[in-house]
């Protein structure tokens, strides 16, 4: 068989878990939480799953009730015009279908996609799976910045598509709306499209807000902008997220996606309609991870890992060269997993080429016991 991946191996999340099932390692590898969604999002699950009607294929774009759900959020958490539920929202499975979609939907083959890195694993293998080609830019250390020179000289009048993902997997870097306006400046003549991945957009510390593209008028008109309610509900395994864009580009989404999956599961979607309403549920996010980000640096802060800073996401990047200085990533976090007992994922695992700047990512979207356990495990070896 030719591959069309002939490259790519298995996920770097699926082997890092694994390897901590096999050895008994505490997983702050993959990011999911190790607690569960509120209740009133469980019980409504409970509800819907159980009445009848509810149980058969969604509308294509997505439940008109969960749809205007989203839309009154959007306007309430953003202060912008809500966009409209008919045209402008498209629920999808997870973010992760809708980066897919979005990519199959504008990417031709040839066209370039630009990608600053280090970037979300997929990104790369689904730019590619369309015939793009995605041209790399690297953000720059150790703030993880975005060097705006570099995109300028890497956009060409073939790059079809800027991808942007903000707070950022794995730096947990933010963009600032100087950030947005220079990006918009750089847009301003040509017709490259803007996917903005915000799946963390609740998860932004210090009393900083989350700078949503859909906040930026000039870059929303040509933009894209992914949530998933995985990451707001604590939900990952729900595999339910949505697209924000105008009505032109969501009528492109949507070809793709009705071929991708049709539809989303149904009693979810009630279920995530009833509780939306409820800010409380998301506004208290930021307050709460940033206390888990807290604990876990001051535990970190008596080893001899280097933390660089984080402003969002719920990932704590590490520089570990003191502890093993002539030791690659890839290596250092499988050791770290089979010895010390405690799972993370290689920052080389971000980049196209595998680039080694001796960093690993923990995720820190755990129980205040499993930080302190994990933290013991490192303290003591
Ligand atoms: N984008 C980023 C940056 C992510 O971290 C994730 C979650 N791993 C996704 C997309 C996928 O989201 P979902 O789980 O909703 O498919
Ligand atoms: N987004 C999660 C992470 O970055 C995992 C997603 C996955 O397992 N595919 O760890």
């Amino acid at each position: 068989l030719r591959s069309k991946l002939p490259d790519v191996g298995t996920s770097i999340f699926s082997v890092m878990t694994q390897l901590a099932q096999e050895h008994g390692a505490i997983n702050l590898a993959q990011g999911f939480p190790d607690y569960d969604p509120p209740q009133s999002l469980l019980d409504a699950f409970a509800r819907h799953v159980s009445t009848p009607g509810h149980q058969q294929y969604a509308p294509m774009p997505g439940l008109p009730r969960l749809r205007e759900a989203i839309s009154q959020k959007t306007a309430h958490v953003y202060d912008v015009p809500a966009p409209d539920p008919a045209t402008e929202i498209t629920v999808t499975s997870g973010a992760t279908e809708a980066l897919y979609a979005v990519l199959a939907a504008v990417v031709h083959p040839g066209d370039e996609v630009l990608v600053l890195e280090p970037a979300y694993d997929l990104y790369g293998p689904a730019i590619r799976l369309q015939g793009g080609v995605p041209v790399y830019v690297p953000l720059t250390l150790p703030d993880f910045r975005p060097d705006w020179n570099r995109v300028a000289e890497a956009l060409s009048p073939r790059t079809r598509l800027l991808m942007l993902n903000t707070p950022n997997n794995p730096t947990g870097a933010t963009l600032t709306p100087e950030d947005l306006d220079t990006l918009a400046g750089l847009l301003r003549d040509t017709d490259t499209l803007v996917l903005s991945d915000e799946v963390y957009e609740h998860m932004v510390f210090d009393g900083q807000p989350h700078h949503s593209v859909l906040q930026h008028a000039e870059l929303r008109e040509r933009a894209f902008v992914l949530s998933s309610f995985g990451k707001t509900y604590h939900a990952t395994g729900w595999k339910v997220g949505y697209c924000v864009a105008p009505a032109a580009l969501t009528t492109e989404l949507r070809r793709v996606h009705q071929f991708v999956t049709f539809s989303v599961s149904t009693p979810a979607q009630h279920a995530l309609a009833d509780v939306l309403p409820d800010t409380s549920l998301y506004e208290t996010l930021p307050a709460f991870y940033q206390q888990k980000r807290d604990l876990f640096r001051d535990l970190l802060a008596l080893t001899r890992f280097r933390l660089l800073p984080v402003q969002g996401a719920y990932f704590q990047v590490a520089d570990f060269r003191e502890l093993a200085p002539d030791t690659d990533d890839v290596t250092f976090a499988r050791r770290l997993t089979q010895e010390t007992g405690v799972a993370v994922v290689p920052i080389s695992a971000f980049y196209h080429n595998g680039q080694d700047h001796g960093l690993v990512r923990f995720c820190f979207a755990k129980q205040e016991a499993t930080l302190r356990a994990a933290a013991a495990r490192l303290l003591a070896s």
